[in-house]
């Protein structure tokens, strides 16, 4: 499993990297940057947490 931040959504709300900071970090704009490519059953559930609290609905897990 991966989650996927939808850049068209993101708008820098920075609550996934607060979160999660082991699987997302901001760019220079404030914006989601994923960090892993595969969820391991650990950060899964870190990732539906930080997509759960995503003002945008930006973050699927796929
Ligand atoms: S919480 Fe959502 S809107 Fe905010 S930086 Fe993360 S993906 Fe983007």
């Amino acid at each position: 499993m991966k989650v996927v931040c939808d850049q068209d959504a993101c708008t820098g709300h920075g609550r996934c990297y607060t979160l999660a900071p082991d699987i997302f970090e901001p760019d220079d704009r404030g914006h989601c940057v994923v960090l892993v490519d595969e969820l391991t059953p650990e950060t899964e559930n870190d990732a539906r947490t930080a997509a759960a609290n995503c003002p945008e609905h930006a973050l699927s897990i796929e």
